[in-house]
């Protein structure tokens, strides 16, 4: 059975109190589609109002620290943002991996730490451009997959996240059949990490997933849903991704 799809925002460093209005939008345009699920990751200086504005809506967050509290200047715990709002947070994003330096080992202890406080995590894995031209992109992500995967992990609070790097944010998307491929290889690398829940861990597709080529992406085998950061800074982008996942 095919798994609900789950359609999440990631507004990376974007948003000020102007813009919860568009998240109550969001959140307004996510209840008229009840077969799918919705979240929205805005900067944490968002997520306490936000939450406080769409009861009953998901809001995440787009990262938390391993540890549970501590002489860690400038960061935030996985409790402190679940006391905020947030059900869920993203971790491991390319961006992170990238300018934070952020390892595998480092994303599977924030995503135990995410399990700890109650929080929904949603693990990013995705190749370079120059890893998927020297034909490494499945190993790659396996390995970060296999890397970043937290012990005793199941369906209800993991989700995979596969984001082609150089698709992200640069409105190139790979053939249908390298999603296809890519996802079936994430579904089988999480049958030998977790056995026979497997097949309930949604997989999301992100990078430069919008309106127009949502309807396709969303269609391919495996594919649970998407990880959207340019098209789900507003209703008016995002509802057509919403409805396409609808309607798969
Ligand atoms: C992302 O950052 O997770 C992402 C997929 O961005 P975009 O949709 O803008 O490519």
């Amino acid at each position: 059975m095919a798994n609900r799809k789950y359609i999440v925002g990631n507004w990376k460093m974007n948003g000020l109190r102007a813009q919860l209005s568009d998240i109550a939008d969001i959140a307004a345009l996510a209840e008229t589609h009840e077969g799918v699920d919705v979240a929205i990751c805005p900067p944490v200086t968002l997520i306490a109002q936000a939450a406080e504005n769409t009861q009953g809506f998901k809001i995440g967050a787009q990262d938390c620290h391993f540890a549970i509290s501590g002489a860690h200047t400038g960061c935030l715990s996985a409790e402190m943002i679940r006391e905020a709002g947030a059900t869920l947070t993203i971790l491991g994003h390319s961006e992170r991996r990238t300018d934070q330096h952020e390892t595998d080992a480092e994303v599977k202890a924030k995503a135990q730490a995410a399990h700890s406080a109650g929080l929904g995590a949603i693990i990013c894995v995705g190749e370079t451009e120059q890893e998927r031209d020297a034909g490494k992109a499945i190993d790659i992500v396996c390995g970060q997959l296999a890397g970043s995967f937290p012990e005793g992990a199941d369906a209800d609070w993991l989700t995979i996240a596969y984001e082609p790097v150089w698709a992200i944010g640069t409105g190139r998307v790979p053939e249908v059949s390298d999603v296809e491929e890519m996802h079936a290889a994430i579904r089988s690398q999480l049958a030998q990490l977790m056995g026979d829940g497997a097949g309930a861990v949604r997989i999301l597709y992100g990078g430069s997933m919008n309106g127009s080529n949502a309807a396709q992406l969303l269609a391919v085998a495996n594919v649970d849903g998407g990880l959207v950061g340019g098209a789900s800074l507003t209703a008016e982008k995002f509802g057509p991704i919403i409805k396409a996942a609808a309607e798969a």
